[in-house]
């Protein structure tokens, strides 16, 4: 058995960032940034009005109150979109929309609900300070600075200030396309009655949803039949046609007569066939195969999304060109024993995370911890992660990887 955490650097080290793109900013939400961005103008590109209001002289309103109005003539109207058809002058004021330019003269903005307006006289019943309701010119951002990095993963926040200074296109990293496989005799798909020894392919549809919430784009390879010359030509052909960056299969890599998928990959690539000190998960087959990784996944169904958890989904975000590879992770009290023996594996329980009032994070069991009990995996929304040893008792702290 290997470590953990050398078999994670194995595979790390083995896997490629994608091609840089080009893609339009619709498209780019989710994706990793692949080049610097500057701004070309500030941001907003002009002083304008915060409020709903009056564009006036701060002078003018000085002691103005709902007592002591100051009056003001009212000679123009400034929608957002247009500009003041001249400079304003001392005792005067201009309407004025939220995000129109301020006139030149003006240095304040009082808002309409401070004012009463009779004809072409505004009241205004408040003093307004220089700057009042201005945004400035480059408030938001400076002209020529970088925003975004290369690395910045790409939100709607960020497209939306990309849009702002007249971004139409971005360089991304390509989204992995990953192909998933499932292998067995024994699996079939759909309602119809099982017959003896059969059971329904459920690592399939888990692993396409697990590749699209990790922002890849799922490809459904379907099922394969435990045939060593099937598989082969499976295998082959998927990694040379073009139509993926990634390939998953499960089932296939543990010691059973007719786990085939370890040795097609063995013969076929550079594969690595790791036994790796972790339950659930031991079993694990990586390596490239046309220059495509492939990650053989174990096939109990609480082990091929722990495996998927653990290698797969980093490696491939590292492919996307993520920064940060790993799940989140949090420290929580146990309010119920998690137990486990020693036997030189990290274990990985399958836990249900509670947040307090009070931020601190509390964890049960999700219930039964075997590899085959996929109804905990369902209920779960976290892994704790115990190291190898007796587990922890009630008010125990663990560490808990927080899943999607
Ligand atoms: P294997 O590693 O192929 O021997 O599979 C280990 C266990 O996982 C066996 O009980 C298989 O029936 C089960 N299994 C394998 N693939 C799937 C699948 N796609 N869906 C559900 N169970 C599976
Ligand atoms: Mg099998």
């Amino acid at each position: 058995m290997i470590p953990l955490e050398q078999a994670q650097k194995r595979i790390f080290d083995d896997v490629t960032v994608l091609d840089v793109i080009d893609v339009d900013l619709l498209s780019a939400r989710g994706l990793v940034l692949a080049e610097p961005i500057s701004t070309v103008e500030p941001i907003p590109p002009f002083a304008n009005s915060g409020m709903d209001g009056f564009a006036l002289r701060a002078a003018d309103t000085s002691g103005g109150s709902e007592a002591t109005s100051r009056r003001l003539d009212v000679v123009a109207t400034i929608a957002a979109g247009s500009v003041a058809p001249r400079p304003l002058e001392a005792g005067e004021a201009m309407r004025i929309m939220t995000g129109a330019p301020i006139p030149e003269g003006a240095d304040a903005v009082i808002m309409v609900e401070l004012t009463r307006t009779e004809g072409d006289v505004v009241e205004v019943l408040a003093e307004a300070p220089v700057g009042n309701h201005i945004r400035p010119a480059g408030d938001d951002l400076a002209e020529g600075i970088v925003v975004f990095h290369p690395g910045v993963v790409l939100s709607p926040g960020h497209l939306g200030i990309l849009a702002s200074i007249g971004r139409e296109r971005v360089q991304v990293y390509k989204r992995p396309r990953v192909g998933v496989f499932s292998t067995g005799d024994e699996l079939v798909v759909g309602p119809q009655r099982l017959a003896p020894g059969q059971i329904r392919d459920s690592n399939r549809p888990t692993l396409l949803a697990l590749v699209e919430e990790a922002g890849f784009e799922p490809v459904d390879l379907g099922l394969l039949v435990d045939d060593e010359v099937l598989i082969e030509a499976a295998l082959t052909a998927a990694v040379s046609n073009g139509t993926v960056d990634a390939l998953l299969t499960s089932g296939g890599v543990s010691m059973g007569d007719f786990d085939f998928i370890k040795r097609v990959l063995g013969r076929l690539g550079e594969m690595n066939w790791m036994q790796v000190a972790i339950k659930p998960a031991k079993p694990l087959a990586f390596g490239l195969l046309g220059g495509i990784p492939i990650f053989g996944l174990p096939g109990n169904p609480v082990s091929v999304m722990v495996s998927f958890e653990l290698f797969a989904r980093p490696a491939i975000r590292k492919m996307m060109g993520h920064v940060d590879l790993h799940r989140p992770h949090v420290i929580a009290m146990a309010d119920e024993p998690l137990r486990r023996s020693p036997d030189g594996k990290i274990q990985f329980a399958r836990v249900v995370l509670n947040q307090q009032a009070d931020g601190a994070f509390r964890v049960r069991s999700a219930g039964g911890q075997g590899s085959h009990h996929l109804s905990a995996m369902a209920a779960a929304n976290g892994l704790a992660v115990l190291p190898d040893g007796e587990g922890v008792g009630v008010g125990g702290m663990v560490r808990v990887m927080q899943l999607g």
